[in-house]
């Protein structure tokens, strides 16, 4: 299976996608976390990203295809892979349809929007230790998410893979709503 995640940052994507990883098989891509550990190795494109992370903005889109289409040629996403955090604008959402159409002829099977509201989100983020999670770069962080990130719904609902998952509640519930929104389809 190919599925992304949507939603807030601080809204459960990590959690909820090392959890569903492990369920179903399949490699976790997570641009968040490639990105941090090339700002640590201090790469080439770490030191492209690290400002725009610390300021809470979108990482340009050519760093971000460019580290995606690398990791996907890696040969261990042909069985599916759960994309965390990408796409995270409508010219990345085209840019995956046409990855995965090219390299595997498959199309995306699910896009899950992780429904969690502002305040809960600021009172999630405000207790976590990142550096990008001080109060400016949260709100920078959060613009952006309804700015850039947020048309992506409509492009997958319109495509009829959108599945709306309410993210308050227990780890154990929400990952039970994943479970049920993903339909009767087994782990591959
Ligand atoms: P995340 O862990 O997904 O919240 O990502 C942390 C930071 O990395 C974001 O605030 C962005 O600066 C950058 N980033 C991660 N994924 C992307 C992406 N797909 N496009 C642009 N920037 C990204």
């Amino acid at each position: 299976m190919r599925i992304i995640f949507i939603g807030p940052p601080g809204a459960g994507k990590g959690t909820q996608s090392l959890r569903l990883v492990e369920y179903l098989g399949i490699p976790h891509l997570s641009t968040g976390d490639m990105l941090r550990q090339a700002v640590v190795e201090r790469t080439p494109t770490g030191v492209l990203a690290g400002p725009y992370m610390d300021a809470g903005q979108l990482v340009p889109d050519d760093i971000i295809l460019k580290l995606m289409d690398e990791r996907m040629r890696k040969g261990d996403c042909g069985r599916g892979a759960l994309f965390d955090g990408f796409p995270r604008n409508l010219h990345q959402a085209a840019a995956l349809d046409r990855m995965l159409e090219k390299m595997f002829g498959q199309a995306l099977d699910a896009a899950l929007e992780m429904n969690v509201d502002d305040a809960e989100i600021i009172r999630r983020l405000s207790g976590r230790q990142r550096t990008d999670d001080r109060p400016a770069v949260i709100a920078e962080r959060l613009k952006s998410y309804w700015h850039e990130t947020r048309p992506l719904l409509e492009y997958y609902r319109q495509r009829g893979v959108l599945r709306v998952i309410d993210g308050i509640g227990t780890q154990d519930q929400v990952f039970d709503r994943i479970k049920a929104a993903l339909g009767r389809q087994q782990p591959v």
